[in-house]
């Protein structure tokens, strides 16, 4: 027998006409090379989003036709996710840190018919515009008076087009499978790879991710994501914050500099703010340099990679800000666990607790976890057995974009496969252990390089650290710790490796660590391993 329920679809215009009706008012402030200070509300948003999708249908763009974007985090972005989305085709954000050959192969790959773009990013299209040929045109995200000299053919400036619109447009009735919006995994090796999210996915996670035990965003909050629109959607906050109608804090181009994050945070009130933890260690040494507290900020939600412990302890001690890990892909929507305690864990000491902090988190409803070994045998959660994580969930991809199948991603049963390599304690509590490639194999044992690199930098001289496994004549590999120290501190190389003592068994102890001035990232703010391990390939361990 079947349910005698509404089935109405769970689609993007379904949030734009929610927080139009109930939010409308509700602030959103961007910084934009144009303005350092927008502000505007939720419904001129929307308002504006559908002046573009009336544009977009002049223009002739068909439902289902991918329009990529490359900017940063602003209101004029916000209103592509929804004009775009909302109207039926799928918005492709862009990530402009991409090399040159990946943006030419995903904007080819993903047959972009319009590029929204943020002028600064108009040379970077300049360079490859012979190559995307295809594309029929460039909307530059601006107002005619600050529109720049191009060579891009058939330019269009942002203002203009949709200035000439009607606000009145009503959203399609759109099928919640069909697709919403692509974003490319910027892979260290290979093509990058395309994810496919829709309608349907994109709303189940946006539900998820609101509650309680997962980043808690209620109409009371002002938030700020320091990660960007152009990398997994911004972990969904777009539309879970237009579902709860939060104030929306976009940064713009100032994401990555502490100074100019904390004078947002600080002057907008922001309660929650988003990032990947390169980013709060650029903010936790600007306060402690300057002396500064962050006063008004309740939570952080971070991940994108391992979160120091170090770092929980700071903004908890020194700001009383909660830090709340995260776990999750580009494949994932990206929220896969979040760290909260659960009933029953209370009476933990202030350390345990921080010692629990460190690890991913429990996987939220709608997403499944299991660890299993080589052979797919399911491993037990005992917090000490690792193996390869795998998910499953209605926001978690099924396939990559023209793929079909050949990805080699999913299990038999239908299981993806993170490329993580995890353990998952009784509690349900799941901890990254390496990604698959990173992993240290020594003397046929396994050393987690991220506890390694998390160790590390509980030491006070330590600004940011790595660890990759060097070739070794009898252990096959071994440990080399890579650091970049704390502006005007001294650390020997003795002193750095006697700290490990007590903290991971002695086996894992680097054999040696090189000092560098920086390390190198990735387009996403990852410590770019595989560079890494390129530039120590010929390095001999002195131990
Ligand atoms: P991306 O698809 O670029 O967002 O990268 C996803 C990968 O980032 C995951 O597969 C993990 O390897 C890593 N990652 C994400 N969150 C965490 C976390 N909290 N701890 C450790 N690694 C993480």
């Amino acid at each position: 027998m079947q349910g005698l329920m509404m089935d109405t679809p769970l689609t993007i215009p379904s949030i734009a006409e929610h927080v139009a009706k109930f939010h409308s008012d509700r602030e959103i402030v961007s910084v934009t090379l144009d303005n350092p200070r927008h502000r505007y509300s939720w419904g001129e948003a929307i308002t504006r989003s559908k002046r573009l999708a009336n544009a977009l249908e002049k223009l002739g763009l068909e439902k289902g036709d991918r329009l990529a974007t490359i900017a940063w985090n602003d209101y004029r972005h916000l209103e592509i996710y929804y004009g775009v989305s909302g109207s039926g085709h799928i918005c492709h954000t862009i990530n402009p840190r991409l090399f040159p050959e990946q943006l030419i192969f995903v904007i080819n790959h993903a047959e972009d018919r319009l590029i929204f773009v943020d002028p600064m990013f108009v040379p970077l299209l300049e360079k490859i515009a012979e190559k995307i040929g295809r594309v029929e045109g460039f909307v530059i995200l601006t107002d005619m008076a600050s529109m720049p000299e191009t060579s891009l053919p058939n330019v269009y400036c942002y203002e203009t087009l949709i200035e000439a619109e009607s606000a009145d447009y009503v959203w399609p009735e759109l099928d919640e499978r069909s697709a919403s919006a692509l974003c490319y995994t910027s892979g260290t090796t290979g093509d990058p790879k395309g994810v496919l999210y829709s309608h349907r996915s994109t709303i189940l996670h946006a539900y998820a991710s609101v509650g309680p035990d997962a980043i808690a965003l209620s109409s009371m909050d002002a938030v700020l994501p320091v990660v960007p629109l152009f990398h997994v959607n911004a972990w969904g906050i777009p539309y879970s914050a237009g579902i709860v109608g939060a104030k929306l804090i976009l940064p713009g181009p100032k994401m990555g500099d502490g100074e100019a994050l904390y004078e947002l945070l600080d002057s907008e009130d922001a309660t929650l703010a988003l990032g990947v933890p390169t980013v709060w260690l650029a903010l936790l040494q600007y306060t402690e340099k300057a002396g500064k507290r962050l006063d008004k900020l309740q939570r952080t939600v971070v991940g994108g990679a391992a979160v120091p412990r170090s770092m929980i302890e700071a903004f908890r001690d020194k700001h009383g800000v909660e830090l709340r890990q995260g776990w999750g892909m580009t494949e994932m929507s990206p929220l896969g666990t979040a760290n909260c305690l659960k009933a029953g864990l209370e009476d933990l000491t202030p350390d345990e607790k921080l010692d629990l902090a460190t690890k991913a988190g429990r996987g939220i409803f709608g997403c499944e976890l299991r660890i299993v070994d080589d052979d797919g045998n399911e491993l037990p959660w005992d917090g000490v057995a690792y193996g390869a994580l795998q998910v499953r969930g209605p926001w978690i991809c099924s396939d990559y974009y023209k793929l079909e199948g050949n990805a080699g991603s999913h299990s038999e049963d239908g299981w993806f496969d993170t490329g993580d390599v995890a353990t998952i304690d009784p509690q349900g509590y799941m901890a990254i252990t390496d990604r698959t490639k990173d992993v240290i194999k020594s003397g046929g044992e396994w050393i987690s390089s991220i506890e390694l690199e998390n160790t590390a930098m509980g030491h006070p001289a330590v600004a940011e650290a790595a660890v990759i496994g060097v070739a070794h004549p009898k252990w096959t590999e071994r440990p080399l710790l890579i650091v970049v120290l704390v502006e005007n501190s001294e650390v020997s190389k003795e002193e750095l490796l006697a700290f490990f003592k007590g903290k991971v068994a002695d086996w894992w102890t680097p054999d040696d660590v090189a000092f560098v001035d920086e390390l190198p990232h990735t387009a996403t703010g990852k410590v770019k391993k595989i560079e890494l391990r390129r530039q120590f390939a010929e390095f001999e361990l002195s131990a």
